[in-house]
């Protein structure tokens, strides 16, 4: 699988270079006139890459990937693609030629690769790929699969989630998804094992067995968080009807305060990633709230808005005299936003 992943990433490199190269030259290149070129020119003179065993259509996926990369990139959606490290971007595609291959349980055949066996158990389905990638070193697979709508009865019509950094989310029903504790206990032994790095000679087995130690601490960090994630995503679309999130994939992100102090906080595009799937599998809709609506100043009961420290904890209306947590009262006009930007439901919830 190591080989595979060697493959795939000289291709993908082979052809970002080469796109590079071509585009200062004045061409104008695409993906599938790489391809063709990798295929006929290339690949006859590098033997290793045609070693028995291999499967051959890794390339072929390494130069979609490329495709999509560079497709993200004119769509303003991703930066300018990067050239794939070794050891930090192992991965790689595979497939049986179109035809469907059978999952299920914790064996699976891949195609020139043979049976691997799952940690966890698989759903019984078939799909046309795989991608295997690894991560502190321990290997991942993924694959898409058609499943049955899983459309949900509604607990209430509009919801305002408001993104937190102390706290997961806050909804505007009063429900809030704290951190889990064990991310805070994980975060700590990944500082205390980066500090240890420090007096570890470098080139040593002593450093090198150390950094795969913090990558698979870092792992889990990244693996509670996700889990938290994945909880509170799916509670929200499969209970409410019309979730309100503020919008970040607007540009110019880094004006807002709140984000600003989350710099490298992933966290906040993963969790609008899901509540926008999940909303389409759980039968719900999602309320992309511009950024510039002043979520935190506005007072959620009666409309007056006042600056708002990034310290202010407690949002206390100088017009009303309404109190209440800070999370808690953005959420609540977030709901609002939505109800007047989308006023589908008519039902009070
Ligand atoms: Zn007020």
């Amino acid at each position: 699988m190591s080989k595979h992943a060697g493959i795939s990433r000289f291709t993908y490199n082979w052809g970002l270079a080469t796109w590079n190269a071509l585009y200062n030259e004045g061409y104008k290149p695409n993906h599938l006139m790489l391809k063709k070129f990798f295929n006929n020119e290339v690949k006859p003179v590098i033997p290793w890459l045609k070693e028995k065993g291999i499967c051959q259509k890794i390339t072929e996926f390494a130069f979609e990937n490329l495709g999509k990369a560079f497709q993200r990139f004119f769509d303003k959606k991703a930066s300018y693609p990067r050239f794939k490290k070794k050891g930090r971007h192992n991965s790689f595609t595979i497939n049986s030629g179109g035809k469907p291959m059978a999952v299920g349980g914790t064996s699976l055949k891949l195609p020139t690769i043979g049976r691997v066996s799952t940690y966890e158990g698989l759903p019984h389905t078939t799909t046309k790929s795989f991608t295997l990638s690894q991560k502190a070193g321990d290997w991942y697979i993924s694959f898409s699969y058609e499943i049955e709508s899983e459309i949900t009865e509604k607990q209430h019509d509009y919801v305002g989630v408001d993104l937190g950094i102390k706290t997961l989310a806050t909804l505007s029903t009063g429900v809030v998804f704290v951190n889990p504790k064990a991310l805070k206990q994980a975060q700590s032994k990944l500082n205390r094992l980066q500090r240890q790095l420090q007096h570890k000679v470098k080139g040593s087995n002593r450093r090198n067995r150390q950094k795969l130690r913090i990558a698979k601490a870092h792992q889990r960090v990244t693996n509670i968080r996700l889990d938290a994630t994945h909880k509170a995503t799916s509670f929200i679309c499969k209970n409410h009807a019309v979730v309100a999130i503020e919008d970040l994939n607007s540009s110019g992100m880094m004006h807002n305060h709140k984000l600003a102090a989350a710099v490298g906080d992933a966290n906040f595009y993963e969790f609008s990633r899901q509540i926008e799937y999940k909303a389409t599998r759980y039968g719900s809709k999602v309320v992309l709230v511009d950024r510039w609506y002043p979520s935190t100043q506005l007072c959620s009961n009666c409309g007056f808005k006042q600056p708002m420290k990034l310290s202010d904890r407690v949002y206390s209306c100088q017009e009303c005299g309404y109190t209440t947590d800070r999370d808690l009262n953005a959420a609540r006009n977030l709901k609002k936003y939505a109800r007047m930007a989308s006023p589908c439901l008519d039902v009070e919830g």
